[in-house]
């Protein structure tokens, strides 16, 4: 019988778990590594924060899905030869790498810690009369619809760098985004920063010099790319300028048959989304079992990025801002189709769990 082939996968997150959940089997030999013990739908953290019961579905302990594999909750250093380096001190040797590790982690890395992580947010919330959140993108319009539409007696401020909100959709979306929230009472700066290193509140001055006053605040700006741990060691040759891990059409990474990359950390032209790491997850599993059925003249599956941006942003617990291709609604139905329950049933039972 042939020897089981060793399949290491770096990063819990929805690209990573994707792939760990499929070579979950048997037939082969599987390590998966995340430094916390829990997968997290990305979608549902902001109601989290406003609802921290909610997290007890969208938070899902690595060992309720995986049931044959190898878990090592540590974080991957380096990657040398066939051999991926963990910070724990491990040298795992693998046939195939799969790297997904998004973008930067920090934070609690059990999911008893991520509950009272929420719970604390929810009591910030709670006590505040006043909330400032810095960042317009995706995440701060969400937090800033999740909280003024719980709590409509705060009055929340948002201040953006930019010069619209959701610089990652059109200019339709940001004006209905933005109509929106000043619809919810929401002071909407544009155009202005708050520095936010070294925050304390409650007395926050904008680079242009507007004072706000905020009980509780929260920096929602983006995260840098989750590659920093490729520099140094054989990979760090095929990281672009922004540390993205380039891909082939087969989502290999550039040179490499054996090490596949997907989801927020390579280097699609395409916009950064959780349903577009899993259409690539799809192809990257398609193609690792081609290679070990025929390693040699296996036509692998190409991976098509998207060419059109689709997303959707909740605007609160029952509405939201849909961006298609034909244009953008905003409204019940994007409501339904994200805001209610984030995906959290979906990546539940993606991974085979009820509920
Ligand atoms: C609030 C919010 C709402 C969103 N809404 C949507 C939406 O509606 N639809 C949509 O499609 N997308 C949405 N997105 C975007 C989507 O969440 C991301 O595109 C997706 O999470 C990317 O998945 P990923 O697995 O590549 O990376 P991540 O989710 O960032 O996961 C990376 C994983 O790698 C791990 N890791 C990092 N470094 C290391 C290391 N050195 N060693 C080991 N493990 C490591 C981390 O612990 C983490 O588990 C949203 C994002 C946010 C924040």
């Amino acid at each position: 019988m042939a020897e089981k082939k060793r399949i290491v996968v770096v990063g819990g997150g929805v690209a990573g778990t994707c792939v760990a959940k499929s070579f979950d089997t048997d037939s082969y030999k599987l390590t998966f590594i995340d430094p916390k013990d829990f997968f997290e739908v990305p979608y549902a953290r902001l109601r989290c924060i406003v609802e921290p019961k909610f997290a007890q579905r969208s938070i899902m302990k690595h060992s309720e899905y995986l049931k044959k594999g190898t878990f090592l909750q540590t974080s991957a250093t380096g990657v040398s030869g066939q051999e991926l380096i963990t910070a724990s001190g491990e040298r795992v040797a693998f046939d195939f790498l799969v790297i997904g590790t998004g973008t930067t982690f920090s934070g609690p890395t059990t999911k008893e810690e991520m509950l009272k992580f929420y719970q604390a947010e929810t009591q910030n919330i709670q006590a505040a009369e006043t909330v400032l959140i810095i960042g317009g993108g995706p995440v701060g319009v969400e937090l800033a619809g999740e909280v003024a539409t719980d709590f409509p007696n705060k009055k929340v401020t948002l201040v953006h760098g930019g010069e619209r909100l959701l610089e990652f959709l059109g200019p339709k979306a940001s004006t209905k985004a933005l109509k929106w929230l000043q619809s919810k009472k929401v002071t909407v700066v544009l155009n202005d920063r708050i520095d936010s290193e070294g925050l304390a509140g409650p007395h926050y001055v904008t680079k242009k010099g507007i004072a706000i006053q905020a009980d509780a605040h929260f920096v929602c700006v983006g995260k840098r790319v989750g590659s920093s741990w490729l520099r140094g060691s054989d990979l760090e040759n095929v990281l672009d300028k922004e540390g993205r891990l380039m891909v082939d059409r087969n989502m290999r990474v550039q040179g490499y048959s054996y090490v596949f990359a997907l989801g927020d950390v390579c280097d699609t032209n395409e916009i950064k989304q959780g349903y577009l790491a899993t259409k690539q997850a799809a192809v990257v599993i398609e193609n690792m079992k081609k290679h070990i059925k025929d390693p040699y003249t296996a036509k692998l599956t190409e991976y098509k990025p998207a060419t059109t941006p689709f997303a959707i942003v909740s605007l609160g617990r029952n509405l939201g801002l849909m961006q298609m291709p034909l244009g953008t609604l905003v409204g019940r139905l994007p409501g339904m189709l994200k805001s209610k329950d984030l995906f959290v049933g979906s990546s539940r039972k993606a991974l085979g769990l009820s509920g």
